[in-house]
């Protein structure tokens, strides 16, 4: 076994899904990726394969694995040939519904959480709005009570899962002058009247994943659709956000993975000056640089992870292993597209897609710059 993390039953759910990978999703993620959009076949699918519950507990009809399962579903997921599909199964499985089993009623994990594992609900999370991205808790968008509903009115950018979601947890104000203590979670279906996906947004990178902006006017959501505590919502998503970390970046370094051994493979395969690129020493080194950057960021990913299951709220460490490994992922795509030559910035090669998907790993989830911030804060600077 390569790594005493995974025992025997991750490897074997590990090859279950890598043949999944193989045989359903690699084939067609050239046509997605220029679509701009996967197939609405592949959460149902992932659901009846239960892929989509394998941390879950049994009793909400998951596998009742352990916290790294669901670090081999990503991983995998991340070598199917571009970023978006992993990137897109996370938010349904780490990011959008996390909440609902932590905080949720017994009656919402019925309504929304155990149809999502079953991949027959998409879910979507909503935090980030035109005017608030790093700085969560100026968001405007406001929900006000109503009665027996909550009246919500503002728009999110950026959401991934948005076009095709079925339900958004949705974090809004609910007491403007508290600050972080006047912000709260929502679980809004997709047909309530008043909620509108306004435009499926054009990417850089991870295009077959969609991304919507939307709008909320006058949507009136039952009171039972508040999600746990009212006017805890910002606390509630910082802890979200520290498992949305650290899944993402499993799938970022999976990601590194797959393409260091696309370049390798590259290097030793061009010839010039009549001997393989891999028998210039700059290029054998820069592989070998590689190779190390990559090692390290996983490492600190599963000691991270290790922490992170056994309870404890690591909230530096995981904001270090964001740094690092969104970091490494991207300059690893860059010095593989380098070691492609002119091909590298071809369409055809696989190299392309990971330079422009890897660059969202320092952006999405809390930028470098925050990430620094969480880490200095912690020092107590
Ligand atoms: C493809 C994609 C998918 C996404 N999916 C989702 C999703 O599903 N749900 C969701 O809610 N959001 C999603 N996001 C939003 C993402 O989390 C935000 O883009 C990110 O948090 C940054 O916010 P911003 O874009 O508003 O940038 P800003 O916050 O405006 O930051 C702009 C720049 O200023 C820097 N900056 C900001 N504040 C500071 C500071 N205090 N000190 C130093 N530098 C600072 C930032 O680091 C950045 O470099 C997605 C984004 C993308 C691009």
């Amino acid at each position: 076994m390569k790594y005493s993390v995974f025992t025997e039953e991750h490897q074997a759910v590990r090859r279950t899904i890598r043949k999944f990978v193989e045989t359903e999703i690699a084939p067609h993620v050239e046509e997605w990726e220029r679509e701009g959009y996967f197939a609405d076949w592949v959460f149902p699918r992932m659901g009846e394969l239960g892929f989509l519950s394998l941390r879950y507990p049994e009793k909400y009809g998951g596998a009742g694995g352990d916290y790294f399962m669901g670090i081999v579903l990503a991983e995998e997921l991340a070598r199917c040939g571009c970023g978006s599909l992993a990137m897109a199964v996370a938010v349904q499985t780490d990011m959008a519904t996390p909440p609902i089993m932590q905080f949720g009623t017994g009656e919402q994990i019925k309504k929304y959480l155990v149809p999502a594992l079953r991949g027959e609900k998409v879910a979507c999370l909503g935090i980030t709005e035109p005017n608030a991205g790093s700085d969560v808790a100026s968001i405007q968008t406001r929900a006000v009570r109503d009665g027996d509903h909550w009246v919500i009115n503002g728009r999110k950018i950026f959401i991934t899962n948005g076009v095709r979601a079925d339900f958004i947890t949705l974090v809004a104000k609910t007491d403007p002058d508290r600050g972080y203590n006047g912000v709260s979670l929502f679980l809004v279906d997709k047909d309530t009247p008043g909620f509108t996906v306004t435009r499926k947004l054009e990417k850089v990178g991870m295009r077959s994943s969609d991304t919507a902006e939307l709008l909320f006017e006058d949507c009136r959501v039952p009171a039972e659709n508040l999600l746990g505590v009212e006017n805890r919502g910002f606390h509630q998503i910082m802890w979200e956000l520290q498992g949305e970390r650290l899944m993402g970046m499993a799938c970022a370094v999976s990601g590194a993975q797959r393409t260091f051994e696309k370049a390798l493979e590259y290097a030793r395969r061009r010839t010039q000056f009549g001997r393989p690129l891999v028998k210039f020493q700059v290029i054998a080194h820069r592989l070998a640089e590689m190779a190390t950057e990559i090692e390290a960021a996983r490492q600190l990913v599963y000691s991270t992870a290790r922490k992170f299951a056994a309870g404890e709220y690591p909230v530096k460490e995981i904001s270090i292993a964001k740094l690092v490994c969104a970091q490494v992922s991207h300059r690893v795509a860059d010095a593989a597209l380098q070691i492609h030559g002119g091909y590298g910035y071809m369409m055809e090669y696989e190299v392309q897609r990971s330079w422009r998907d890897s660059r969202l790993n320092r952006i999405g989830g809390g930028t470098d710059e925050i990430m620094k911030e969480v880490i200095a804060k912690a020092l107590g600077l």
